[in-house]
């Protein structure tokens, strides 16, 4: 009942012409599924959003952004906000990704304020969370990943909460060539998907969608995505190939 998700997070990477071609050949990779079996997104860097909107219009194709900041418009250099990824096309936005949380330091309230700003402008968030090496070593993986889902929702009731998407991305796997076992992400799933039956209800905890991300490629993507409560995958590195995104697209229906 839960249709796949498949995202691919660009980060920093691609130029004007590489980012316009990348699009246009992830549309025709994906055309015979995307859209009726998976949804499917692109998350460019900013400033080739609307060109990358324009070779991903009218295709089955999302577009997503990698971050934005929740004040409406004003004295914020160098930030972006909803209305303006909503005006160039976006219909996705990465909130607290373990690169803007560990790299760029951003906190759970700032997270929770990104949140609640992208759904209040008509934004669908993809909410990541996970844990780094020394925490799981520590057995702090259900710690950390409930904290930060708790305080990511704070304020977000359940009409909201439709709009969020949950990716758990162990940092200890992201571009790293490590992958959760099976088993790890099963139990790491099923833990948010209770967790946020408690926060909410059960028909709303069966319906949200939970992504795995933490190197993903297409020799991983069925295993992974045949697991009970994983509905989706975000993908960093393998989505900068066509063929490869294309290959976890297909193994993902
Ligand atoms: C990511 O950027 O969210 C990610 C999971 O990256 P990678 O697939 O490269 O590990």
């Amino acid at each position: 009942m839960r249709k796949p998700f498949v995202a691919g997070n660009w980060k920093m990477n691609t130029d004007s012409s590489t980012s316009v071609q990348l699009a246009i050949d992830v549309v025709s990779c994906t055309s015979a599924l995307a859209g009726d079996s998976v949804d499917v997104a692109v998350i460019p860097p900013f400033v080739y959003l609307k060109s990358v909107f324009d070779a991903v219009n009218n295709s089955s194709v999302s577009l997503g952004a990698q971050d934005i900041y929740f004040q409406e418009k004003g004295a914020f250099t160098g930030e972006i906000s909803v209305a303006m990824l909503k005006d160039v096309g976006c219909t996705y936005v990465l909130c607290g990704h373990s690169e803007r949380r560990h790299v760029i330091k951003e906190n759970d309230e700032l997270i929770n304020k990104k949140l609640n700003a992208s759904i209040s402008g008509g934004l669908l968030p993809i909410l990541c969370v996970g844990e780094l090496l020394e925490e799981r070593k520590a057995e702090q993986t259900t710690e950390i990943v409930t904290r930060q889902i708790k305080a990511g929702l704070e304020g977000i009731d359940a009409e909201k909460f439709s709009a969020v998407t949950i990716a758990y991305e162990p940092v200890w796997a992201i571009g790293t060539g490590l992958t959760a076992t099976p088993d790890q992400a099963q139990q790491v799933h099923a833990m948010i998907r209770e967790l946020i039956a408690g926060l909410y209800d059960g028909q709303i905890a069966k319906q949200v969608r939970i992504l795995y991300g933490g190197s993903v490629k297409p020799d991983n993507a069925a295993e992974l995505m045949a697991l009970e409560d994983l509905d989706g995958l975000l993908v960093g590195g393998a989505s900068l190939k066509a063929q490869d995104f294309g290959s976890i697209i297909a193994a993902s229906v």
